[in-house]
């Protein structure tokens, strides 16, 4: 590893003094340090936003939704049972997402801001598009864990963050703060559009410091659940993964969100299957019907195409808890 600076300032306004091209911030160090061993990042100083009060917990006031510090560690998030009640989904989103030793170091900011995990991305060796190169070894290589839709970019990566479905189903968004003030975006907002073709994962500027995700009241007002299909049997990235929310009043559903994990390059709306299935009541041959709507303008790669199938079952099993049948 190359040797590097490091700072851990005390604010806010003067960690976003401090960040930069070069110089990244750190939360939990599980992402980030991985990609400084293996050569892919490779700063010249480290931002620790550690020291920095006021970003760890979370509250709910009336009529302003949910507030979660962006250092909040993963586990103090899975383990709370107000927030379970609040906002279930994150509970059943952590259930099987990594270990608890890194549950206890990641955090939700740095959940939302990891890098992609393909294989050719994370190793040096392979100076791939996305990288600054030119070409996407996935699309020809191997390509189990890539993308099937969204990917006309260039790089076939999937977004690996099971929180990002999860949020983007209630309408989240988080507040980024920089030395030029303060903005919001959508969750779902702080995924690259692939269709831009940008060499970048995230639309976080360098200088900004994402500083809380926010649920408004009405995201709040829906039932959400989480399904993941993984390799082994737990604490691993998803294969595929769907989250599925909706108001639901006397079994009908309304205001439904279907949002694919592990597809695309970013969280991946399901929108014709949400249309199927919006003010209805929904039992299996309706969940059938809506699930076959999804990932239809899919295009797999050499090695991905069971994600389509698998990406049908989970909407379907989705929508079935989500209705209670
Ligand atoms: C073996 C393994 C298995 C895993 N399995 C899963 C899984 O199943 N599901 C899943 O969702 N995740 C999984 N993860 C990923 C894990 O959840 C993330 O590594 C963790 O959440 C990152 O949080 P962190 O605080 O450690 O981020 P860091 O490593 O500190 O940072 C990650 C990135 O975010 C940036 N960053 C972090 N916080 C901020 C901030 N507040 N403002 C601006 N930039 C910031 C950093 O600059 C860096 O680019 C796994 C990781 C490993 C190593
Ligand atoms: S999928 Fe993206 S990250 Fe992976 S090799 Fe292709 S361009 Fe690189």
């Amino acid at each position: 590893m190359k040797p590097f600076a490091y700072a851990r300032p005390a604010t806010v306004a003067e960690a976003s003094r401090l960040l930069g091209r070069g110089s990244p911030a750190i939360a939990g160090g599980t992402d980030l340090l991985g990609l400084m061993k293996g050569g892919i990042a490779v700063p010249e100083r480290l931002v620790d936003l550690s020291g920095i009060e006021g970003l760890r917990g979370w509250s709910r006031e009336r009529g302003a939704g949910l507030r979660i510090g962006a250092l909040t560690p993963l586990v103090d998030l899975e383990e709370d049972d107000r927030l379970a009640r609040s906002l279930p989904i994150v509970r059943e989103a952590l259930a099987d997402a990594a270990t608890l030793q890194l549950k206890g170091m990641g955090t939700i900011g740095g959940n939302l801001l990891q890098r992609n995990r393909c294989w050719y991305f994370r190793d040096e060796a392979f100076p791939c598009w996305l990288k600054g190169g030119i070409r996407c070894f996935a699309a020809d290589g191997e390509s189990h864990y890539h993308a099937v839709v969204g990917t006309d970019a260039g790089c076939n990566r999937v977004t690996p963050s099971d929180l990002a479905p999860a949020l983007v189903a209630h309408d989240a968004q988080v507040r980024l703060a920089s030395a030029r003030g303060t903005r919001t975006v959508s969750v779902a907002d702080l995924f690259t559009d692939p269709a831009l073709h940008r060499r970048e994962e995230h639309t976080i500027r360098p200088g900004e410091i994402l500083t809380h995700v926010v649920v408004p009241e009405a995201g709040l007002q829906r039932r959400g659940t989480y399904r993941k299909a993984m390799d082994r049997k737990a604490w691993s990235f998803a294969l595929v993964s769907v989250a599925a929310a909706a108001r639901v009043r006397e079994g009908r559903l309304r205001d439904v969100r279907i949002v694919l994990g592990s597809v695309a390059p970013i969280p991946w709306r399901a929108l014709e299957a949400e249309q199927a299935v919006e003010g209805t009541t929904v039992d299996d041959a309706q969940a059938r019907r809506a699930s076959e709507l999804v990932l239809r303008d899919a295009v797999p790669l050499k090695d991905n195409a069971y994600k389509i199938p698998l990406a049908r079952e989970l909407v379907r099993r989705a929508l079935l808890r989500l209705a209670g049948a």
